[in-house]
């Protein structure tokens, strides 16, 4: 395999048939650096229509060609028509790299259409480098739980897989630039669907839970002692006009959903304020909250890893700290983090 026969980044464009998902444009975003560095073409798989407007949203993001794919299998997301898609689309173009969003959908089929290939796919990377030596994309993400940063690289297969999970990286369209279209018919065969959709029911939509977009974040980790303790971090977050998140260990123990958990695995944020109460900072949780304004961290042990990288640290009991804070919002005094609760 001559690795240099290999060009252009791809990015999956995932739809509904009404917008394009944000993690695809997010995409398109970081991709766009990459090929401007290693001059390489940006290219948006589109399979199916998709209105107008959205597309706009896509050539925003400086996208260079659009590879448009129509046929019968895509009515619906199903892996085994998108696996055949992708296989014969990298078999006839070969791009260097094809990044899918890091959704339940494209979690699924991305493997194993580079399986298929074959060649390496790799998923949650949480900084993307195109080294110039190697002509390879390192795939940056904590490993060994958090204790090691991971640099993964596809060195001796074309493309280079990746999925990158929603919030990952900043939706900042540069603005257009000349665009081709390549038009593709490929035809999956309905019959060899090995899914069905039977029933759809849209999940209950609790506003509470969605956490991405909030100013204020109040995030309980494992230190919390159990499920009795969380009505006071809850107040907490409405007095600050804010929601709750949480660390993963929380959601092991049952405490709260997953949809709340931040990091690696979960949600990234990007609040003008987050407050972390019993959080050590490990890695694959910090992943998800640098973006944040402000960090402040409350932790017993005054070694914890999360104060490295918090604004304000408050070496103290989670319960007793948070329930000053309660008590001064109510008074409508200001919070000092040196004068109150250290
Ligand atoms: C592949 C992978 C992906 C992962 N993804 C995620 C992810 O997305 N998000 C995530 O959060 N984790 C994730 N993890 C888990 C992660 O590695 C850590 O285990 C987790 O973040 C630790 O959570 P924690 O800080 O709440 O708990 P702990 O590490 O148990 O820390 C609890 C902290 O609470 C403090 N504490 C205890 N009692 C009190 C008290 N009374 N007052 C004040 N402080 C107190 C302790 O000093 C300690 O620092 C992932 C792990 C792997 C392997």
């Amino acid at each position: 395999m001559n690795k240099h026969e290999y060009k252009d980044l791809w990015v999956y464009i995932q739809h509904d048939g009404k917008a394009v998902h944000p993690v695809s444009l997010e995409l398109c975003c970081e991709i766009r650096k990459i090929g401007d560095a290693s001059r390489e073409a940006l290219a948006a798989v589109i399979v199916g229509d998709l209105p107008e407007s959205e597309k706009d949203r896509v050539l925003d993001c400086g996208v260079d060609k659009i590879i448009h794919v129509s046929g019968t299998g895509y009515d619906f997301f199903n892996t085994d028509a998108y696996t055949n898609l992708f296989t014969v689309l990298c078999r006839k173009y070969k791009p260097s790299a094809v990044f899918v969003g890091g959704t339940i959908f494209g979690r699924d089929f991305a493997p194993r259409f580079a399986c298929r290939l074959p060649t390496g796919c790799t998923s949650d990377a949480t900084q993307l480098i195109w080294n110039p030596e190697t002509a390879d994309i390192e795939f940056v993400e904590p490993a060994v739980g958090g204790k090691m940063m991971a640099v993964i690289t596809v060195p001796d297969a074309r493309p280079q897989v990746g999925t990158i999970r929603p919030g990952t990286f900043k939706y900042a369209p540069t603005g257009r630039r000349a665009c081709i279209t390549a038009e593709e018919i490929i035809d999956f065969p309905v019959g060899e669907i090995r899914t069905k959709i039977l029933d759809f029911k849209a999940d209950e939509f609790d506003e509470s839970l969605n956490i991405a977009d909030a100013d204020v974040i109040v995030c309980v980790g494992n230190g919390v002692k159990g499920a009795d303790q969380l009505p006071k971090y809850r107040e907490l977050a409405e007095l600050l006009g804010g929601k709750l998140g949480c660390t993963r260990p929380v959601f092991d123990r049952g405490i709260l959903p997953f949809k709340l958990v931040i990091g690696q695995s979960g949600v990234v944020i990007k609040p003008k304020l987050y407050l972390a109460f019993g959080v050590s900072g490990a890695v694959n949780h910090v992943t998800g909250i640098t973006d944040s304004d402000r960090i402040v961290a409350v932790n017993k042990d005054p070694d914890a890893a999360i104060f490295r990288y918090c604004d304000y640290g408050i070496a103290g009991d989670m319960d007793e700290v948070c329930g000053m804070m309660i008590g001064k919002l109510k008074a409508g005094k200001k919070l000092s983090p040196q004068k109150d609760v250290i």
